[in-house]
């Protein structure tokens, strides 16, 4: 891979920012805050701004962030040529690895400035079999657009990987200064292998990314900003979608506060509404995802780093956020900072013999930080209760030296509303069994419901209306009926969100429709397929009307009352 004339374009923006460092004493004055710029002259254009005007000069493939779609025929050819090799690399090898990202921050971001004196960085990027080109690009975005002076290194940690090591070590020699490469001698898992490469690290700050990111325009300062404020705070980006088929560059969304449910599935929160005031600040949020963020070097180690009895994958993510909040730290997202992240190339992890490490994982969190809440998730996950944690001493010593707070401190002030969404312990359903229509009810069927004979011997044909006014299939608890707007507005199954929307369903106890708010339709099905649809709302059609075997209804009363 050779460097092409955009790496030339990006030392004249660098080149560009230095004189505007020049010129800061004479065109801009300090105003208020001492340490934070601010813009008199409208003639002025930022490095940002111009590195975004830079970029969309751009033309090629993948460039913007756009997908690259090849034609079927394309497709099949080079699966034949790939065989056992993943597909997806050799799309990335038709993209730059200094293509151009949409700039899709909020746009209350342009206008933001940062502290002119930030703590430069280690970023640390661990990898297990990740393909070249990808890993490479997710250098270049790095370097690409950092302000200068502030990326001190980057530390690639490979672990254990079966392919990319000559090529790599080439490439990085002939292109880096700052890059640096370690390889343990047996494979570390990420927790570890995070660890291996924070031991190595120089930095004020520790910056740790996955392997297949590509960091959005101005990314870092945002980062780095609240850690200059306070060391004790972490930083986390808005995480964006690279699609791993087109590498197609999307945002996720406008952002949510990190969270878990009691089986320790990740999970988000909405914003809160003082925060939603402020789109382009900081806002705290009570568990990182895990992959991405910002810590200074000082508060990692006062933490005693990531617990390293964690095996391969998993729970670290809730180790780091409660042993920051609760030792007297702070988490936040920050929106300005945008990184793209490739979603699910990896999984499932070959267990190399470990066994059951996910459950050990979440024990060991679970019995040094979370006191008697650790019962809820040994609830969800029995497997969890009788797994041997090992030794957690030195954790405990941790927790102990640095007098951090209870567990139930952080679900009173941290993850205030998490019980809301994910309550500890499941209230009872406001109504539950099978849902009936004269003589009917349904059942699942191939993802669509039709209406069956009753059958109390069928679990499939049991159902539960919950708090959330989402209806659930009992026997599984994480599928939820679900409207799909490509089928007429069809009943269908889907993943349990917890979220409204579209699993949203409003019973009537006076009318006993079911309404779909979403749609504005309410629950009806087909005389002759016998299949379920939102139609128009008709209290007075006896197809529209339904009733459960089980019913409370002061319950139902209490949560939807202005709904009856
Ligand atoms: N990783 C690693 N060793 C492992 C498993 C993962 O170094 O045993 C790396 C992986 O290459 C990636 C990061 O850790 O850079 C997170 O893993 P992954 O992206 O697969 O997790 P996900 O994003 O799916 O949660
Ligand atoms: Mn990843």
């Amino acid at each position: 891979m050779r460097r092409n004339s955009i790496t030339i374009l990006k030392y004249l923006i660098f080149i560009g920012f230095f004189s505007f460092i020049g010129h800061l004493t004479i065109q801009y004055s300090y105003k208020e805050n001492s340490d934070r710029l601010q813009i008199n002259d409208l003639d002025y254009k930022s490095p940002e701004v111009t590195t975004i005007e830079m970029e969309q000069q751009k033309t090629g493939p993948g460039e913007h962030g756009k997908s690259i779609r090849l034609s079927p025929e394309d497709v099949a050819e080079k699966r034949r040529q790939l065989q056992s090799e993943p597909f997806s690399p050799y799309v990335s090898d038709m993209i730059s690895l200094h293509r151009s990202l949409p700039d899709n921050r909020h746009p209350d971001c342009r206008k933001k400035k940062y502290l002119s004196k930030l703590p430069n960085v280690s970023v640390i990027i661990p990898f297990h079999n990740e393909y070249l080109s990808i890993l490479m690009r997710t250098v270049w975005s790095i370097l690409d657009r950092s302000p200068p002076g502030l990326v001190h290194e980057v530390i690639l940690v490979d672990d254990f990987s079966k392919y990319c090591k000559e090529p790599l070590d080439s490439y990085v020699k002939k292109h880096f200064t700052n890059v640096r490469i370690l390889r343990g001698t047996e494979r570390l898992g990420l927790i570890r292998a995070r660890i291996l490469g924070a031991r190595n690290a120089t930095g004020e700050v520790l910056l740790f990314l996955d392997c297949h990111c590509e960091a959005n325009v101005n990314w870092l300062p945002p980062l780095l900003e609240p850690i200059a404020e306070d060391y004790k705070t972490v930083v986390c980006p808005f995480i964006d979608v690279i699609d791993r088929e087109t590498y197609n560059y999307r945002a996720q969304d406008e952002g949510m506060r990190g969270a878990f449910d009691w089986h320790f599935d990740y999970k988000r929160l909405p914003i809160t509404e003082e925060d939603r005031k402020h789109p382009s600040e900081p806002f705290k949020s009570p568990v990182m995802a895990g992959g991405l963020f910002a810590i200074s070097t000082k508060w990692f180690w006062e933490l005693g780093g990531y617990d390293e009895g964690l095996e391969i994958w998993g729970g670290e993510q809730y180790e780091l956020s409660f042993k920051i909040w609760q030792c007297g730290g702070m988490m936040v997202d920050a929106p300005c900072s945008r990184i793209g992240h490739i979603y699910g190339r990896h999984s499932p992890f070959d267990h190399d013999g470990k066994g059951n490490f996910v459950d050990k994982n979440y024990k060991r969190v679970a019995v040094v930080w979370m006191d008697e809440y650790a019962e809820y998730l040994y609830k969800r996950r029995p497997k969890c209760r009788t797994v041997d944690p090992g030794d957690v001493s030195e954790q405990k010593k941790i927790r102990e030296k640095l007098n951090c707070k209870p567990f139930s401190w952080f679900m009173k002030e941290v993850a205030f509303d998490l019980q809301n969404y994910y309550p500890a312990v499941e209230p009872t359903p406001l109504a539950s069994g099978k849902i009936i229509n004269e003589d009917f009810t349904h059942r699942e069927k191939a993802g669509r419901f039709t209406l069956q004979p009753c059958n109390d011997k069928i679990s499939l044909q049991k159902f539960e209306y919950t708090f959330r006014k989402d209806i659930r299939l009992a026997t599984k608890h994480v599928n939820c009926f679900d409207v799909s707007h490509s089928q007429d507005e069809a009943l269908t199954l889907f993943g349990c969100h917890g979220q409204g929307g579209y699993q949203e369903f409003i019973y009537s106890l006076s009318t006993k429709t079911i309404f779909h708010p979403s749609t504005n339709h309410c629950l009806d099905y087909d005389s002759e397929s016998l299949e379920l649809f939102m139609k128009p709302c008709d209290k007075n059609i006896s197809s529209q009307k339904w009733k459960f075997d089980n019913i409370d209804e002061a319950e139902i009363k209490k949560i939807l009352n202005k709904e009856q």
